[in-house]
């Protein structure tokens, strides 16, 4: 019951609007769809880019993304098919391959290059960015690779797979990804045609579904909304998420992060919070500082 000037508690997700990825192209001339970080969508905070890649087209990935730095937030690498070396200006490389994600802490500052680890066959993956507080920005680097077999598959009803990135499901199962600033799940759920999944989140969090393919229907704030291969749904504020496949099944990833509602200021590889730290983080980056 409705009571007049009482707040109710907000308990669905539903869908409050619907982005489409949109063609761009990044590195040394990679075609990707730019999901978050666009003109339609320019952040949610915490995530600050979403980037999607899949062609089986090498002219479409095999430039790579030649070195270049980062500092003040993360970049989190999850492929579903392929091979991509990674190497730093500090020594560390790394090899993920599919099923396997790298949650990059840039912190401080790092130079890296992120390269395809093949010449032909399909390459799919996502590049998210997830951002960092202030008080945060200027840590050190670090790094949280998992291979596919150290990302827990959890079996539900309806023959529903949930591989866990990062953060725990309601029904208990843990990523090996730990980040206790944003406090992120990264879910990706496989459902056969027609099936049924649900799923708790954190209140408060900003969240999303993005659709990998086939079709997905969730609670609209009338009625469902169907999202479709590259679709983008942002959630709204609440805890249950339902959604169900459509005819094809569908794949998507339900993302999770506590906003940090800082001030953002952004200069291409670079988010810090005002722009005179943005510009010193060029100056760092040209005299090697970083
Ligand atoms: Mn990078």
């Amino acid at each position: 019951m409705h009571t007049p000037g009482k707040k109710i508690p907000p308990t669905r997700r539903h869908v409050t609007r619907v982005v489409r990825g949109a063609p761009a192209t990044d590195g040394a001339g990679v075609e990707l769809t730019r999901v978050i970080a666009q003109p339609a969508l320019p952040m949610l905070d915490p995530f600050l880019l979403l980037d999607a890649f899949r062609s089986a087209n090498a002219e479409d990935y095999i430039a790579g993304f030649p070195a270049h730095p980062h500092r003040g937030f993360e970049t989190v690498t999850y492929l579903l098919a392929g091979r991509m070396r990674h190497r730093d200006n500090a020594g560390h490389e790394g090899v993920i391959e599919s099923g396997g994600v790298r949650w990059m802490t840039a912190g401080r500052g790092i130079v890296h290059s992120e390269m395809p680890e093949q010449e032909q066959g399909l390459l799919q993956g996502f590049q998210l960015w997830v951002n960092l507080p202030a008080a945060n920005k200027m840590d050190p680097p670090a790094y949280q690779e998992h291979g596919a077999a150290e990302i827990p598959v959890e079996e539900r009803d309806d023959g529903v797979r949930v591989r866990v990135i990062a953060g725990e499901t309601a029904t208990g199962t843990r990523g090996p990804v730990v980040q206790a600033l944003t406090e992120p799940l990264y879910l990706d759920v496989e459902l056969p045609p027609r099936a049924r999944f649900f799923e708790r989140l954190p209140t408060t969090h900003n969240a999303f579904v993005y659709t990998i393919g086939g079709t997905l229907v969730a609670d609209g704030r009338d009625g469902g909304v169907t999202l479709r291969r590259d679709d983008l749904g942002v959630l709204s504020p609440g805890v249950q998420f339902d959604a169900a496949a459509g005819d094809s099944g569908a794949r998507v990833l339900l993302v999770a992060g506590r906003p940090l509602n800082e001030p953002v200021a952004r200069g291409g590889p670079f988010v810090m919070n005002t722009k005179a730290e943005v510009r010193q983080a060029f100056e760092d980056y040209e005299s090697g500082r970083l």
